[in-house]
């Protein structure tokens, strides 16, 4: 079938005159990611010049139901721009940068990287106002999951700066869209996990970009010290960027995790086996230094060898991982499974939580690092990134590695408990993460109300399912790998529409699925999302059977 497949397309392809790269090295290469932990093979990997020629794939797809999902860097951790059976359409090319310095943003195409973007902001002083702590991220991949970083609890998400999209839909036209002109879409792609369109290029808001960074790090034996010290932090603004850490209580693992900035500081402290660390960055003019006592001076920190100060420029404080990554690639750490967990939960719940999650774990679980970062609700706007009913919250993360990598299901299967357990202290989850979800868990996820907004928009913008189907948002997994026995090439039949379904954008399955939705829906009109996030806490209850649906469907 998979030979039949494959030449199906390659002649569909040509006769469109549309190149696809269906040697072995290019599927193999697209049916892995940062993750290391699934593969999903597709028919042929298409790289794109111009929106033109993206166009000629997206229209191809379309007609034949042909699966499709852009890529940029293929950081995802569990196959979530992978397709089986379909074409991966790599963005790389289509990375187009134009900065409007008088007006302050960026016209981006969503192949760059945030690096390349940083780089040619730089030029003119500007800056976008956050990064993830890794910049090379695709600005298509982050803004299709949120995007946080050191300054998220000040300037919201990456997707809370963008001004305006530019998205290819399934009929293969590039949509412009804001929160003023088709704003539906323009809601339902940041943080829409490639469902909606591929995003061809991107509007970022910039900043005046300051010269250097003032990094201060520093210790912390006791979570409650640390976690008030985090909040004292956010809420007060003295710093540009906050962020936390759980660090190994002992020599070598703290040398590790820090590139050695305690040298003289003397461990274990206390027996417990972790020890917390604050991150400050502020920003400043060249030779206006900040007074580190007056940044630190009042925090409850372990006193004098606890402290480290670093001078770096604006750039090097960005791109800090640099040194991590070359050191992880020169160990093979890189290449190994990253079995990745983020949660958030509210910050009346985190010391207890947290202290729960390091009581089951040890640095073997992880063998990488562990963030403690404090958010503030009100600058994160997004409507597709949910989060606790709490004006302070905390994101807790496991960013493992598997080793030895037979561990990596394991640890995945551990990460759907330590979900479920945030969800229980009325916590969220990112979707970047190494677990499994499928449509009921991301019903939960985004709560009732948005996931039927999203729905319809699914069928609006992309009514045969064919973009992004590993993230299984609307289809579950055993549907979208269920390909014809008979190579006619549908990749889901309960999405082969006839022609009437093509115009009003259903499908039997899908009215049944609305239909169930609508139920569930009666008693949430509301479009607040606080009241998203309480509804989707108490549909726990009902859905009790979902974590058994989740470990049968890995069986599966
Ligand atoms: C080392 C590392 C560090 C990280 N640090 C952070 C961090 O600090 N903060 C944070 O928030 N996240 C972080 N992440 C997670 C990261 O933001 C997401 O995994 C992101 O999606 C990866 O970007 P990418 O370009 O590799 O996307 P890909 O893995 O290529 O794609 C991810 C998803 O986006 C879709 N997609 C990609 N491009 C487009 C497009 N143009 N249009 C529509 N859909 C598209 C894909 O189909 C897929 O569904 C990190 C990941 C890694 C591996």
């Amino acid at each position: 079938m998979l030979k039949t497949g494959l030449l199906f397309v390659f002649f569909a392809l040509a006769v469109c005159d549309i190149a696809i790269d269906t040697t072995t090295d290019a599927r193999n290469n697209a049916a892995d990611d940062y993750g290391h932990i699934v593969s999903h093979f597709p028919l042929g990997v298409a790289t794109p010049q111009d929106a033109n020629e993206l166009s000629d794939i997206v229209l191809f797809a379309n007609s034949a139901r042909v699966p499709i999902a852009a890529v940029g860097q293929a950081h995802s951790v569990k196959g979530q721009a992978q397709v089986e059976d379909g074409i991966v359409v790599n963005m790389t090319n289509i990375n187009s940068i134009n900065v409007f310095e008088n007006d302050n943003f960026a016209w981006v195409g969503a192949g760059a990287t945030w690096r390349e973007l940083l780089q040619a902001t730089l030029t003119f002083d500007l800056t976008p106002p956050v990064f993830t702590d890794y910049i090379d991220l695709s600005i298509g991949g982050t803004l299709s999951v949120g995007g946080v970083g050191s300054q998220t609890f000040r300037e919201g998400l990456q997707i809370d700066n963008v001004l305006a999209l530019k998205v290819m839909t399934s009929d293969g036209v590039v949509q412009l869209c804001s929160a003023t002109e088709n704003s539906d879409l323009y809601h339902a792609v940041l943080g829409g996990l490639g469902q909606f369109g591929i995003v061809v290029e991107a509007q970022i808001n910039l900043v005046p970009a300051y010269a250097n960074t003032l990094y201060v790090r520093t210790l912390y034996a006791d979570i409650d010290d640390f976690l008030a010290d985090l909040f004292v932090l956010t809420n007060d603004e003295r710093f540009d960027g906050v962020q936390g850490f759980v660090v190994a209580n002992d020599a070598a693992g703290l040398a590790s995790a820090t590139g050695n900035a305690f040298p003289d500081l003397e461990v274990p402290i206390g027996d417990f086996p972790w020890l917390y660390m604050i991150e400050g960055s502020k920003y400043y003019a060249d030779g206006d230094v900040p007074d580190v006592q007056t940044l630190i001076g009042d925090l409850n920190h372990i006193p004098e060898d606890a402290v480290n100060v670093l001078e770096l420029t604006y750039f090097e404080f960005i791109a800090r991982l640099d040194p991590t990554e070359a050191f992880l690639r020169s160990i093979g750490a890189w290449y190994l499974p990253h079995p990745w967990i983020d949660v958030f939960v509210p910050r009346s719940e985190s010391s207890s939580y947290i202290l729960n999650e390091l009581s089951l774990i040890t640095s073997a679980d992880v063998n990488g690092v562990i963030l403690v970062y404090p958010y503030l609700n009100d600058p994160i706007q997004a409507l597709n990134f949910p989060l606790p009913d709490s004006e302070e919250i905390v994101l807790f993360a496991l960013l493992r590695t598997a080793v030895p990598p037979e561990r990596a299901l394991e640890l995945s299967e551990d990460n759907d408990e330590i979900y479920e357990r945030a969800r229980a202290v009325g916590g969220t989850g990112y979707s970047i993460d190494a677990i499994t979800l499928e449509p009921k868990e991301w019903k939960k996820h985004f709560g009732n109300q948005r996931y039927k907004d999203l729905k319809d928009a699914k069928e609006l913008y992309d009514p045969n399912h064919i973009f992004a189907p590993s993230q299984f948002v609307f289809k579950d997994k055993s549907k979208c790998n269920n390909q014809d026995d008979d190579d006619d090439h549908h990749y889901d039949d309960n999405n082969h529409n006839d022609d009437d379904d093509h115009h009003n954008g259903h499908n039997d399955d899908d009215d049944d699925d609305d239909r169930s939705d609508d139920s569930d829906d009666r008693s949430d009109d509301s479009d607040d999302r606080s009241d998203d996030r309480s509804d989707d806490r108490s549909d726990d209850s009902d859905d009790s059977d979902d974590s058994d649906d989740r470990s049968d469907d890995r069986s599966d």
